[in-house]
């Protein structure tokens, strides 16, 4: 039986107060937090077992080695890659992208090719594209959204011409909560003789992810909002593209002659990983999916779900607040980015946390997404498996509370 209550007792920083209110956190979007068992296994590995990875034949380093090496392994198991050659250890979903678009984008798109992205990707899949872009003149085109903010597919059909190279989406928004179908996406793709790139940031931590079910060519995703530590991400890729793109990075650990004019790389996975990687973020890494796998992914999917749909009935009623995003929150995951008439989103936020409740407000990294949808900023509340419906109700009252408040005292 899923007991979130019980769940939340392996979050140390989940019982505090803040402003003299218990905590209730809905920042999940922007990160997560740690359970203890993640803590203790990146203490351990400083306690027990610091040393550098793949260089020393000493047993400190033997054992960081394996740590290292077998975090890969979950890793691979945990989305379904066919190798731990396809699993490549990044800083997080933005150093992941940009490996692509600069590796592998610069050696197949040429002048004049185009790159379909979507309005509600974050920047970090926006950014390198536009800049891929700007290298190569191709053009960066964006696909079209239908109401339920997912890719329309009969005009991307329109869209899509043979000079298609990279369409680069994202699997799960972090505005709009919406899910795209990758599958389908991955075929029109494909069917062009073009690759598609999924930034995963916003899925994996919150539902079972299988890159080979997905048909992803590149699939990047964060640790840091899957209860693992900041600073380690994962880039997967389909292995014949990996053995084709370029190291972005050079120096120490990629390398496997070097002469004194050239060098060669070394096989995959470090091939890509130059210089001594984020080993502690890496054993925290493991340590936050066997968490994940331990409660169950299908579970975790399952209590997001039922807080979503304990949530969004509440909210349809309150006047003046604007919700975006698919309304069957069926469609979504547990991401709710929402409008008070005539309140700022930051003050929103700001009357949120004198309630002891963390909420995010702004741009959300998402400036194309907010002229599309015709506003400056939102407001944003983003639940994990570790909110209760608890917390849920104390959402609705608080806002109900705030709304009242500017509504008498303010505006
Ligand atoms: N893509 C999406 C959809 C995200 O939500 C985020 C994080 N907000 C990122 C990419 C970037 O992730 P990171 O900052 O961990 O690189």
């Amino acid at each position: 039986m899923f007991d979130s209550l019980k769940i939340k007792e392996d979050f140390p920083i989940l019982k505090q107060t803040v402003n003299d209110e218990p905590l209730i956190y809905l920042d999940n979007a922007a990160t997560t937090q740690k359970p203890k068992q993640v803590l203790q296994a990146v203490q351990d590995y400083y306690f027990h077992d610091n040393a550098n990875v793949h260089r020393g034949v000493h047993t400190l380093a033997e054992r960081a080695t394996r740590s290292y090496e077998e975090s890969r392994e979950t890793v691979r198991a945990f989305i379904n890659a066919s190798s731990t050659k396809e699993v490549l250890f990044t800083r997080g979903t933005t150093t992941a992208l940009n490996w692509v678009a600069k590796g592998f984008g610069d050696l197949v798109v040429e002048e004049g090719d185009e790159i379909y992205i979507t309005p509600m990707e974050h920047h970090s899949n926006i950014v390198p594209w536009q800049q891929l872009a700007f290298r190569k003149r191709a053009t960066l085109k964006y696909l079209p959204l239908t109401e339920d903010a997912v890719v329309d597919m009969e005009k991307a059909k329109e869209i899509i011409s043979e000079k298609g190279k990279i369409l680069a989406l994202c699997h799960a928004s972090n505005v709009m909560g919406s899910i795209h179908s990758i599958p389908r996406l991955a075929e029109l793709i494909h069917q062009v003789g073009g690759y598609i790139v999924v930034d995963g940031a916003q899925s994996v931590p919150h539902t079972k992810v299988d890159v080979q079910a997905l048909n992803a060519d590149f699939f990047a995703f964060s640790g840091h909002k899957m209860c693992g530590p900041t600073g380690i991400g994962v880039l997967y890729g389909k292995q014949a593209l990996l053995e084709r793109m370029e190291p972005v990075e050079y120096g120490g650990e990629m390398i496997d002659f070097v002469y004194d004019e050239t060098s060669t790389w070394t096989e995959l996975p470090w091939k890509f990983e130059a210089g001594t990687p984020n080993i502690a973020g890496a054993i925290g890494l493991k340590a936050a999916i066997e968490y994940l796998q331990a409660i169950g992914m299908d579970e975790i999917e399952r209590h997001e779900q039922k807080l979503m749909a304990h949530l969004m009935p509440q909210l349809s009623d309150i006047e003046g607040l604007s919700i975006y995003g698919p309304t069957d929150h069926t469609k979504r995951t547990g991401i709710v980015t929402f409008n008070l008439d005539g309140v700022h989103p930051h003050d929103l936020a700001t009357a949120f946390d004198m309630e002891g409740i963390a909420i995010r407000a702004g741009h959300h990294c998402a400036q194309p997404l907010m002229r599309y949808l015709d506003t400056p900023a939102t407001a944003r509340a983003s639940f994990y498996f570790y909110n209760s419906k608890e917390d849920v109700d104390q959402f609705v009252v608080s806002l109900k509370k705030i709304k009242e408040f500017f509504n008498n005292g303010f505006i």
